[in-house]
């Protein structure tokens, strides 16, 4: 990742275009909360731009394009604020569903009760410091502090960690987002793995676009880069992206773009081709999504 952050988008379309214009289809991953939605004080408040909904319903009826929303957010919880995409990632990942069936990690899906115990343990040292919030997802959990006064949000960290330290290291991890720190089941698995997932179902030649804000994206950046598109919202992060739009307005006017001249780049790569796309949809039957996509658990 280059400490630089990543030029504008604008300023990389030539190189957007060769890409589309080589794919036979295109996939489209969506991070949410300052993506699709303005980052808002209070997160259960959180909508996404109408237009964003808007250009999202224009790709999904596209054939040649598939769309996924990849969120920390839990699967219900996303899945209320934004419907339509094919396939849906939450919790950073942990759980996915697409076409019709919902799949969990099995070790995460075992670590729920600690996920459960470190709320419980958290609710009565945080509860004191104001604007504190703990939002339990089941599989992880967030602890919000962009409500916290400034000086109190290392209080914050540090009560967290040492509630988080009983647990043990092999258990659940910690980590930081924008104004956030998640706990999770400390496994090598975040939002590039379920991009991965998601993409694997679609043919060789298939072009992915992920688009997102925050540090928990940059997994999904390094998946998709360079053959794909990692395009980070915000202004001078570095990233592994290979280009960056300010704000979730400007996820507006690509999508828009992706909907209009991509479908166009991609639909042209497809008639050059000779050979037919075989699946000509994107993602996996019913049958194939299973947690045999998923590692095995290596506690049982
Ligand atoms: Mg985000």
């Amino acid at each position: 990742m280059s400490e630089e952050p990543p030029p504008r988008l604008d300023e990389q379309l030539p190189q957007i275009r060769s890409r589309l214009a080589r794919a036979s289809d295109l996939l489209v991953c969506l991070d949410f909360d300052g993506t699709l939605a303005p980052i808002v004080d209070e997160p259960d408040e959180a909508t996404p731009l109408e237009a964003n909904e808007r250009a999202l319903s224009e790709l999904v009826a596209e054939p040649t394009v598939s769309t996924a929303i990849v969120s920390g957010r839990s699967l219900p919880d996303v899945r209320n604020r934004i419907d339509e995409a094919d396939a849906y990632a939450g919790n950073h990942g942990l759980e996915l569903a697409r076409s019709g069936a919902v799949s969990v990690h099995p070790i995460a899906r075992k670590r729920a009760a600690s996920i459960d115990e470190v709320c419980s343990a958290l609710e009565p040292v945080l509860s004191p410091v104001p604007g504190s919030r703990i939002e339990n997802k089941r599989l992880t959990a967030t602890v919000h502090t962009r409500n916290v006064p400034e000086p109190l949000r290392p209080i914050v960290h540090r009560r967290t960690t040492t509630i988080l330290d009983r647990f043990g290291d092999d258990e659940l991890e910690l980590s930081r987002g924008k104004r956030v720190l998640e706990i999770g089941p400390a496994i090598p698995w975040g939002k590039g793995n379920a991009v991965e997932l998601i993409a694997s179902g679609l043919p060789d030649d298939a072009a992915t676009v992920y688009v997102g804000d925050d540090v928990t994206d940059e997994s999904a950046f390094r998946v998709v880069e360079p053959a794909g598109i990692g395009v980070r919202v915000g202004a001078d992060d570095p990233s592994a992206a290979s280009c960056r739009v300010r704000s979730p307005t400007d996820v507006v006017s690509f999508l828009q773009w992706l909907g209009s001249a991509g479908v166009d780049l991609i639909e042209q790569s497809g008639r050059r081709d000779e050979t037919p796309v075989d699946p000509p949809r994107a993602y996996p039957s019913r049958g194939q999504i299973d947690l045999e996509y998923f590692p095995k658990s290596r506690d049982g």
